[in-house]
């Protein structure tokens, strides 16, 4: 590998790590997994993986972290640094970190992230400030909820009131709920060649929402199911090809926008979660910055991504390929934090 210093790709074991680290080590990088003792047995399966950190839970974190930098490793953040370390702990990170912190303020604010989105010119699902100027049905969202947890739907003001009582978040949105297919993007910046990829996409499988068909109407009458969101799984999808030009456009006004609005801008992997609705018109729910779990499906590259690269590149090893090209450049400091 170019340069004299050899730097490492690392990451929490959990969520996109088996990805992440293969396409490091696909790039030519050395890897390090860092994990709790009840998962070493998995990712010690696994020749890509160099070399195994243990810490007794994830929130630990801080301690290796000096270890962590005489390795000369490199973080690679992914849905479990925010869920077990919280953005303060990933904005205090010491060991270098692949992405740009200041944009975790704006994207754990639903309120900044909206604001974000609304100056981009995507179009989002309608907000109600209080439960009194519903006028449709709506899905209730807790702040930081992960995987589709804490949210409830309410099918007009009656019900949400009733159910709003019950509900323990007390930071929420309430946002219309948009009658559509659910098209998750999964999308790749590179600040260096300032081009943005379509890398694949996904839709979820959560439950008990997915499932609620297979028992029609007349038959869950009385039983009270209440539709939840709960991710536990993904499914591979491709898009209508005359859709996949405004896909692109919405990502690009989201990554111009944020330059506007955060120091650096965005950079590497998001995700821009759409439903789309059956006049064709896609509404943005919700942003993750970093790599998100659907790209999972992806390890050996998608039918997006081979437009681009004659090799199969997962969005993991699209961000080895970025560290790789940076250090090429002498560029380490326009994508680390
Ligand atoms: P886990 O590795 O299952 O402990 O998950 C770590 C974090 O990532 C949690 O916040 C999960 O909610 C989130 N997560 C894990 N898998 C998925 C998925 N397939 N889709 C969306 N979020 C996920
Ligand atoms: P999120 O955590 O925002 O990605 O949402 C998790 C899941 O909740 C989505 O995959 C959808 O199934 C559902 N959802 C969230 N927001 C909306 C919305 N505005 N309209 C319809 N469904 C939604």
């Amino acid at each position: 590998m170019a340069g004299s210093v050899k730097y490492k790709i690392a990451t929490l074991g959990s969520h996109s790590a088996l990805q992440i680290l293969k396409g490091a080590k696909d790039e030519g990088f050395s890897t390090i997994c860092i994990c709790t003792p009840d998962r070493v047995s998995l990712y010690n399966r696994f020749n890509f993986i160099d070399k195994i950190l243990e810490i007794s839970t994830f929130s630990d974190f801080p301690k290796i972290e000096n270890k962590l930098i005489k390795e000369k490793a490199i973080a690679i953040p992914h849905g479990s640094f925010v869920a077990y370390l919280g953005v303060e702990n990933n904005k205090k990170m010491k060991v270098p970190y692949f992405g740009n912190k200041r944009v975790l303020d704006w994207e754990s604010d639903r309120l900044k992230q909206r604001q974000w989105m609304e100056k981009a010119g995507v179009p989002v699902p309608k907000k109600f400030a209080s439960g009194d100027k519903i006028d449709r049905p709506v899905i209730v969202k807790s702040y930081g909820a992960a995987g589709g947890q804490g949210y409830f739907f309410a099918k007009n003001k009656t019900e949400f009131k009733t159910k709003i009582k019950n509900f323990k978040a007390k930071n929420y949105i309430i946002q219309e709920y948009v009658i559509g297919v659910p098209l998750y993007v999964h999308f790749f910046y590179s600040p260096i060649s300032k081009e943005l990829e379509i890398l694949s996409m996904d839709k979820r499988y959560e439950t008990n929402v997915d499932s609620l068909g297979r028992i029609p109407s007349q038959n869950q009458q009385g039983l009270g199911i209440e539709p939840s969101f709960v991710v536990v799984g993904n499914s591979p999808l491709t898009l209508r090809e005359s859709l996949l030009s405004e896909a692109f456009q919405m990502g690009e006004r989201v990554v111009a926008t944020s330059k506007k609005i955060i120091k650096g801008g965005l950079w590497g992997p998001f995700c821009l979660e759409t439903i789309i609705t059956p006049e064709q018109k896609f509404s943005i729910i919700e942003i993750s910055c970093r790599i998100v779990a659907g790209t999972n499906l992806f390890i050996d590259g998608s039918s997006y991504s081979t437009l681009y690269w004659n090799k199969p590149v997962s969005t993991g090893r699209r961000i080895a390929m970025e560290i790789k090209e940076a250090i090429k450049r002498g560029a380490l400091s326009k994508i680390l934090n």
